[in-house]
């Protein structure tokens, strides 16, 4: 990204840093991972009870060696609901303000949505987009194919490098096409408009990391 693409995309992460406050979200931007894990430590006390959803973005920051050394991290699925602190990323993270989550068992997106005291969720800039349209684009197109290759399963996109069910429709989220039962994108969530404010912090970095 050269300099003019990125004063550009100062205006986009304005707006939808602004868009994600309006929505109910606690909102923050850093420029780097460096940022990034000053911040974090800022937020999350060490000794706090903390889990995290699977995410390249945690690992590629640094935050997961920080949850791992300085936290008390869990890696028990069903522990992490009484967490203090839940970490993961963003599939997608539209310029209205908008999370958009896919999932295969839904550990992660429940989580999300309920049980832990605060939800951050860490998010390059890779991962903003227009809006919800282009969100189910990019997992389909970015997120999830690169994502199987990296666990290993047995799907459609890890022989093609791209989703065999059908785009975004007003009829369905593609329950279409992929059969595996490896299958990852099983449970999409959209996050709007927030009843709980601040209880999920958004932070983008103005650096690209995860898929
Ligand atoms: S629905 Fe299946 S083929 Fe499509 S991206 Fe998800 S796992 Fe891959």
């Amino acid at each position: 990204m050269d300099a003019n693409q990125r004063k550009a995309m100062q205006g986009i992460i304005k707006e939808t840093l602004s868009n994600l406050e309006e929505n109910g979200f606690e909102a923050a931007y850093v420029n780097d991972k460096a940022e990034l894990n000053t911040l974090i430590r800022t937020i999350i006390p060490e000794e706090s009870l903390t889990a995290s959803g699977g995410s390249e973005t945690l690992v590629e920051t640094g935050i997961m060696d920080f949850l791992r050394t300085k936290t008390k991290y869990t890696e028990n699925r069903i522990l992490a609901y009484s967490a203090s602190f839940y970490l993961t990323s963003a599939n997608a993270v539209t310029m209205h303000g908008e999370l958009y989550e896919v999932d295969g068992r839904g550990n992660r997106v429940s989580a999300m949505l309920f049980g832990p005291e605060k939800v951050i969720v860490i998010a390059g800039i890779n991962k903003i987009v227009t809006d919800l349209h282009a969100a189910v684009e990019r997992v389909k197109t970015k997120a999830a194919p690169p994502n199987c290759i990296r666990l290993g399963k047995d799907t459609p996109c890890t022989r093609t490098g791209h989703c065999v069910s059908p785009s975004f429709s007003s009829s369905h989220l593609s329950a279409l096409g992929c059969t595996s039962p490896e299958r990852i994108c099983s449970n999409s969530v959209i996050f709007s408009r927030q009843n709980v404010k601040g209880r999920i912090i958004v932070i983008l970095v103005g650096e690209e990391y995860g898929y």
